[in-house]
């Protein structure tokens, strides 16, 4: 590759050559053809016709005619014979030299010395002929003459060798300035440009930050200015695409939905990490569509599917239950690709069977007390005053009863319905644990004592207070010490035991009762939730009782635990934060 400098001196020189050789060509011409019409003037001037027939006087003498005449030619000033350069000849008709200025005895035959032969007068000449000449016939009556006169152009040829000579000079001397101006004058152009090659490097290599110097108003000038607008309009444009790919790798590595994105061939090309945790699996480039969604949908499908069109599908994967959204991500086969957006619906599929169960639930346990109701009330109504009054007082001692259930259902779901939608009041105060206790213990003893249980209570001196609603604690651990009394058979054996453990306190009720299988224990605090779903309904209980002490235990950081071996007995044990106090 030349460069732009050598370009430059190539042009320069070529400019400069051309130049002379045209200038130097029109010179050396110009003063040749002046010289040749110079001469033929000079010539014109001195053989005037007078002279011309003082010529033919001299040719008509009998003898010395041809001496005479070349006398009289060199006395002519005009005509500057110059032994040396121009010398006169007078020739015989036939060319043959009579006489001559420079003593010489032949010349060589010309154009004009045939013309002259001829009668007439040779006065051609020619810038490429070698010499400059004029025959000139002479009638002498007997005898004719011819007057030549030769120049061999030797001033001539002086003066063009002189002139080539300085044309040869100037053009080193141009060549050298050449060089040096076509060195200085690229410098100029190439010092923006190898800065703007630098820029255009940059800028390829990604660094915009600096802008080029602008040092002319010129089209370098120019181009360097929009060199760096574009810059300027390019890093600009890169860092929006930037930040939009930023936004949505960022949303891509957050969201919940898991996103898998099939390249042409089926391979994964992209995941997030929900995907791997959702098909609990680790996707590599390796996996394909094929094996992970084959059995929902077939990817062939897909790609032929319109952009704005998806398949949706089903995937269980473990106890997981997944829907799948899959549409092609490009209409352009080759390039495109499947995108899969994957959304876990177990926690909303529970839930909703949750939900279901516990409509049912509600409307199972509302109604079977409502049916009692019921049947005794008609029977009251039909039977009238037909009943004894001691079946009469029975029946609607069961009405009463019956009512009271499901106002204690009712007061109960209230309860849990208030703290599901965190609207539950709490009057939280600070209170001694041990009196919250106590109390529970006054409650129940007598209870206790009509099912013959032995109830004990232990509980050391100076546990500390802790800070919550007392009523709801004390609700919490009355639930659980009435289960207790409820689930042992008469005459057992119940101890309520409080203490504290690192910065907590903590009471456990122990009981030698019916206990629970294992199987059921992680379900008891579901709603409705029953071992013996009879032995609760007959002892009055709702099933709600520790669904209600988990939340109210919730709302003040606390823990309930329930250890049962089916037959032995239980123990139940809540822990709360104690208070500290600040010493
Ligand atoms: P319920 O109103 O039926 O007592 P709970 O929510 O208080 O409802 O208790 C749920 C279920 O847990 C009870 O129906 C019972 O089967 C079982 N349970 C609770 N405490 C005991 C216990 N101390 N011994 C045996 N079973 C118990």
């Amino acid at each position: 590759m030349r460069s732009l400098r050598t370009k430059m001196m190539m042009i320069m020189v070529l400019l400069i050559l051309a130049l002379m050789t045209v200038v130097g060509s029109f010179l050396i011409n110009g003063v040749g053809n002046y010289y040749i019409e110079e001469f033929y003037v000079q010539m014109e001037q001195t053989f005037s016709q007078d002279f011309i027939a003082q010529l033919q006087e001299l040719a008509a003498l009998p003898a010395d005619g041809p001496a005479e005449m070349k006398q009289l030619l060199m006395s002519q000033s005009d005509l500057g014979i110059d032994l040396t350069r121009r010398n006169v000849y007078i020739l015989d008709a036939r060319g043959q030299v009579l006489d001559s200025s420079n003593q010489a005895d032949s010349v060589s035959v010309t154009t004009n010395i045939l013309e002259a032969m001829n009668g007439q007068v040779g006065q051609r000449g020619s810038i490429a002929s070698s010499i400059m000449d004029l025959a000139v016939p002479i009638d002498g009556g007997s005898s004719r003459y011819i007057v030549y006169v030769l120049d061999n152009k030797d001033t001539v040829n002086a003066l063009t060798s002189q002139l080539f000579s300085i044309i040869l000079q100037s053009l080193v001397l141009g060549l050298v300035i050449c060089v040096v101006l076509a060195f200085l004058l690229s410098q100029i152009l190439i010092t923006p440009i190898r800065a703007l090659t630098a820029g255009t490097r940059q800028v390829a290599a990604g660094e915009f930050a600096q802008a080029l110097a602008v040092t002319s108003r010129d089209e370098i000038g120019m181009l360097t200015r929009n060199f760096n607008h574009m810059s300027q309009v390019l890093q600009n444009t890169i860092s929006q695409v930037e930040n939009e790919r930023n936004k949505l790798s960022t949303l891509f590595l957050h969201m919940t939905d898991g996103v898998v994105a099939f390249g042409p061939t089926g391979q994964v090309i992209h995941h997030n990490p929900a995907a791997s945790r959702m098909l609990s699996r680790n996707l590599t480039a390796e996996d394909s569509f094929d094996e992970i969604f084959g059995q929902e949908a077939s990817f062939s499908k897909l790609l032929d599917l319109k952009r704005s069109e998806y398949l949706e599908g089903q995937k269980r994967v473990g106890d997981r239950e997944l829907e799948l959204f899959m549409a092609p991500f490009s209409a352009d086969k080759t390039g495109g690709g499947v995108m899969v957006v994957i959304h876990d619906v177990t926690e909303q599929r529970k839930s909703e069977q949750t939900r279901r169960e516990f409509v049912a639930n509600v409307s199972h346990e509302l109604r079977t007390p409502l049916t009692n109701v019921k049947s005794y009330a008609e029977t009251l109504l039909d039977a009238g005053d037909d009943l004894p009054p001691e079946l009469k007082k029975n029946f609607l001692g069961v009405i009463v009863s019956e009512a009271d259930r499901m106002t204690r259902i009712v007061k109960d779901l209230l309860t849990l319905t208030k703290f599901d939608y965190g609207k539950m009041e709490m009057n939280l105060t600070r209170f001694p644990f041990s009196k919250a206790v106590e109390n529970v213990y006054q409650a129940v003893a007598l209870d206790a004592k009509n099912h013959r249980h032995t109830l004990t209570l232990t509980c050391p001196d100076g546990l500390p207070d802790i800070h919550g609603d007392r009523e709801r604690i004390e609700q919490v651990i009355m639930n659980i010490v009435s289960n207790a009394i409820k689930y042992t058979a008469d005459g057992g054996q119940i101890d309520i035991t409080a203490g504290t453990k690192g910065d907590k306190v903590f009471v456990n009720v122990s009981d030698n009762g019916i206990g629970i299988p294992e199987k059921d224990l992680p379900r008891l605090f579901e709603r409705f939730y029953r071992v013996d779903k009879a032995r609760s309904r007959e002892s009055g209980g709702t099933g709600l009782g520790l669904s209600i002490a988990k939340e109210i235990l919730n709302q003040h950081q606390g823990d309930i635990q329930i250890e049962s071996v089916y037959g032995e007995g239980t123990s139940v044990t809540i822990t709360l934060p104690a208070v500290r106090d600040e010493t």
